[in-house]
C-alpha cells in the first residue's frame, strides 16, 4: 500500500495545505490499483485532482462528519452526478450513519438526489465500533475514538501490510489496540502541551501521538492534522522526546509507502 498525502492541515485549510484527505492505493497481482479515499475535508478535492481523476476512486471512507473532513464530499458528489461518463457506478461511501443527511443539507436540498439527475451518485454504508469492511484486496477496520463527536480511527490490512490511521482523535486504549504493530501510523497532532491543556477528549498533542506509537509498537509514526498555527516542529520534537522510533511530519502531496 502507499498513502498520498491530499491535505493535512488540521482543522481547517491552510495557506500550504487542505484539510484532511489521504489517497491509499494498492496495486493487486493482476496489476489492478484500488483506490481509497480516507476523507475528503475542507480544500482537498482540487489538490487530489492533481493526483487522479476522480473517476477512478473505488471507494471513500469518512472518519467523521467534522467539517475538516468531509466537506470537499460536496465537490465530489458534483463531479461523479453530473460526470460526462454515464457509466458511472455509484460509488461506496463508508461513513457514519447521518452522512447523507449532512450533505444533503449543506446542498440545501431534501434527500439523496442530485438537482435535475434521477439516481444516487453514491452507495451508503454506514460505520459503527469494530466495523470491518472490504474494498477489494483492502480491508478496513474500524474502532471508536475519543473525539466530541461520533469518530473512528481505521486498521486497513493488505497481505501482511498494516496501515492505521487515527481519525481526529485523544489518547484513548481503542487506538492503541488499533495501531498496535502498524508498520505506518498516520496519526493526529493538532495540539500542543501546555498550550491547549484547556482542551480534553478532542484532539492529540506529539507527544501524546508519540506515547501511543511507543506502546502500540509502530514501526513508522507519520504526525497530521497540524494547523496552520502551530510549527510543525514543535510536535515533532514532543513526539521524539517520549518515542525512539522513526517519526515525520507529513507535508502536501508526500508519498508514504506501508512496508513490513
Ligand atoms: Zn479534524
Ligand atoms: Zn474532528
Amino acid at each position: 500500500m502507499r498513502i498520498h498525502v491530499i491535505g493535512c492541515s488540521g482543522s481547517f485549510a491552510g495557506p500550504r495545505s487542505a484539510a484532511s484527505s489521504y489517497l491509499l492505493e494498492h496495486e493487486d497481482e493482476a496489476g489492478r490499483i484500488w483506490r481509497v479515499l480516507i476523507d475528503l475535508g475542507s480544500g482537498a478535492f482540487g489538490p487530489l485532482q492533481r493526483v487522479i481523476d476522480p473517476a477512478q476512486l473505488d471507494a471513500v471512507v469518512f472518519s467523521h462528519l467534522h467539517p475538516d473532513h468531509f466537506l470537499d464530499l460536496t465537490g465530489l458528489e458534483v463531479s461523479w452526478a453530473y460526470h460526462e461518463r454515464t457509466d458511472l457506478p455509484q460509488l461506496p461511501i463508508h461513513a457514519p450513519a447521518s452522512l447523507p443527511q449532512r450533505l444533503a443539507a449543506v446542498m440545501c436540498r431534501e434527500g439523496d438526489v442530485p438537482d435535475g439527475v434521477d439516481t444516487v451518485p453514491f452507495a451508503y454504508h454506514s460505520i459503527s465500533d469494530r466495523h470491518v469492511f472490504e474494498v477489494g484486496p483492502l480491508r478496513f477496520e474500524t474502532r471508536l475514538v475519543l473525539h466530541p463527536v461520533e469518530a473512528y480511527g481505521f486498521r486497513v490490512t493488505c497481505g501482511d501490510e498494516v496501515f492505521v490511521y487515527s481519525g481526529d482523535t485523544d489518547s484513548c486504549q481503542a487506538l492503541d489496540e488499533l495501531a498496535a504493530g502498524a508498520d505506518l501510523f498516520l496519526c493526529e497532532a493538532g495540539y500542543l502541551e501546555g498550550r491547549d491543556d484547556r482542551f480534553t477528549g478532542v484532539h492529540l498533542t506529539g507527544r501524546r501521538a508519540g506515547e501511543c506509537a511507543a506502546r502500540a509498537g509502530v514501526k513508522v509514526l507519520a504526525l497530521t492534522h497540524i494547523p496552520a498555527w502551530t510549527e510543525p516542529q514543535q510536535a515533532l520534537e514532543e513526539a521524539r522526546a517520549v518515542h525512539d522510533g522513526e517519526i515525520r511530519v507529513v507535508c502536501p502531496m508526500d508519498i508514504l509507502d506501508v512496508s513490513p
